[in-house]
Parts: C-alpha cells; sequence; structure tokens
C-alpha cells in the first residue's frame, strides 16, 4: 500500500469530494436517483435489484477491511471500536439487507449500480486511509463525552433505520410489488423515516469519530438521502389522493 499522501493533501481531497456531493445534491433534487420506485428503463441496461444492492455496497466495506488490515499496528480499542461500527453497517446493507428485500424481478439500472460503487469506492479509500494513516486516538476516548454521544446517536439512527426498512419492506406480502401508504409510528410524522435514521447513524459516527473523512460520509448520506425522501414524498403525493397531509418528507414538522 502506498502511504505517502500528507495530511494537507488528504483534506483537499476530502474538501474536493464533499465540493463533488454538494453538485450531486443539487441534481438528484432535479433528478430522482432512478432506483425502486423511481426506476425507469431510459437510463440503459438494468441489472437484478438484490444483486445490484450486493456489488453496489460491497467496495465501501472492502476498501477499508484492505486499508484497515495492511496497518493493523496503528489500530487500538477505539479505533477498532468505530472500524466495527462502519463494518456492522456495511455488512446489514451488502448482505442481509438485499436478500430481506420483497422487490421480486425488479431491476435498478447498471448506471445507478456505477455511481454507487464510485460513492462507495471514495467513501472507503478516505475512511479507510484515514484509519491507516492520521487516526491517533487513544484509548480512553471511548470513555469520553463525545464518543458516548456520538454512540447513542448512532446507536439511535440505526434502531430507526433498520425498524423502518423492515417495516417498509413487510409492507408487500410475498409475492406482492405494488406500494400502500405506510402507517405508524414515526410515519405519522415523516414519509421516509428510514432515511433520517441513516441521516442520525452517520452524524452520530462523525461525532465519534471527529475528522473531516467521518464528516464527509455525512455529507455524502445528507446529499443521497435528503433529494431521495422529498422524491419519495412528492411520489407518495401524486399516487395517493388520501396522503396524509400533514406528514413531512423526512424531519418531523420541518420538511
Ligand atoms: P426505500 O424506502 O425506497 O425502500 C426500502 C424498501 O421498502 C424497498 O424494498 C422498497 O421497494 C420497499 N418500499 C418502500 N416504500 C414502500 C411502500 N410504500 N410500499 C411497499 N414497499 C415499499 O429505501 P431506499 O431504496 O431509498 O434505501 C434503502 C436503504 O438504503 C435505506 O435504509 C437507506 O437509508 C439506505 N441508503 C443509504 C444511502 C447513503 O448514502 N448512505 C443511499 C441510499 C440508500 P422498492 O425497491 O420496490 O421501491
Amino acid at each position: 500500500m502506498i502511504l505517502t499522501m500528507n495530511y494537507e493533501t488528504f483534506q483537499n481531497l476530502i474538501y474536493l469530494w464533499m465540493a463533488i456531493g454538494g453538485l450531486v445534491f443539487l441534481l438528484l433534487l432535479k433528478i430522482p436517483a432512478p432506483y425502486g420506485r423511481h426506476t425507469t428503463a431510459k437510463w440503459g441496461p438494468l441489472i437484478n435489484n438484490k444483486l445490484g444492492w450486493v456489488f453496489m455496497e460491497a467496495p465501501g466495506m472492502i476498501l477499508l477491511l484492505y486499508f484497515v488490515l495492511t496497518s493493523i499496528s496503528r489500530q487500538n480499542a477505539m479505533s477498532w471500536t468505530l472500524i466495527s461500527l462502519y463494518l456492522f453497517h456495511y455488512v446489514n446493507r451488502t448482505f442481509i439487507f438485499p436478500m430481506r428485500l420483497r422487490t421480486r424481478a425488479k431491476k435498478m439500472p447498471l448506471l445507478i449500480m456505477g455511481l454507487a460503487i464510485i460513492f462507495n469506492l471514495v467513501n472507503g479509500t478516505l475512511i479507510g486511509y484515514f484509519f491507516a494513516r492520521f487516526a491517533q486516538y487513544t484509548v480512553n476516548e471511548l470513555i469520553g463525552a463525545r464518543f458516548i454521544i456520538g454512540a447513542i446517536f448512532f446507536i439511535w439512527g440505526v434502531y430507526i433505520n433498520w425498524d423502518y426498512d423492515n417495516r417498509l419492506i413487510h409492507l408487500r406480502r410475498p409475492g406482492e410489488t405494488g406500494y400502500k401508504i405506510p402507517e405508524g409510528g414515526l410515519f405519522g410524522y415523516v414519509s421516509c423515516p428510514n432515511h433520517l435514521g441513516e441521516i442520525i447513524e452517520w452524524t452520530g459516527f462523525a461525532i465519534m469519530c471527529w475528522n473531516l473523512a467521518a464528516v464527509s460520509f455525512l455529507a455524502w448520506t445528507i446529499a443521497n438521502l435528503l433529494p431521495r425522501a422529498l422524491s419519495h414524498h412528492k411520489w407518495y403525493r401524486q399516487h395517493f389522493k388520501n396522503y396524509p397531509a400533514e406528514r413531512k418528507a423526512i424531519i418531523p414538522y420541518i420538511l
């Protein structure tokens, strides 16, 4: 592994990556990412939805593992904890989540899979490179206020994200393919609690890590999910005449 980048160059790369995230955010506000309910054939060749999820999420995990395993001597209990939490998320998203989807023969555009692979390659590299080259945590930080507050957010976010992914997946009985109005819990407030949970989760991760690579991961998560929640919300309103008027897209009472 070539570990030659100095911190300033690394930081500048992250700023550049975050600026690209800003542009993607603006683009996604105009054009909903064409997967799930927004899939259309006009975006070119398609791939099986579940396979697409596995291929697009795997690089985020593989890259982090590569960097961490080639720099094992640098890690301590604090950095291993952060690395494990990141991997915990990715094991679910790459292998468990796609197997649980009730999307039958549904497909997604290869283009979307390719773009998501790039997103995960870069994020996995930035976070992995950070741990391999620059992380200087002390074990005592595990009992510090910042870690504990971040961990609370992370666990809270994971709980919401898993719970509401689960509720959405189970809106369909086995074999069904259509959409229903989700009800109950946070659905009383927002259309996409799963997306809200994921943003809370990565906010917690950024607080625990307290470094720019994790902040850029959070920024990209917001750039992806905030417009997606707005698109879903608009889609619900267009497709269900009786959609609850008071419900917001992603932030209760606000947005
Ligand atoms: P969605 O909420 O669009 O869909 C989740 C699952 O539930 C899909 O299988 C979907 O089917 C099904 N579903 C959703 N709404 C309904 C409904 N009203 N009736 C019946 N079935 C429904 O989630 P996303 O695809 O946007 O994201 C999946 C996960 O990935 C989320 O946890 C999200 O937070 C995460 N994610 C994270 C990103 C990041 O940048 N960190 C980026 C993108 C996603 P179908 O696919 O057929 O629509």
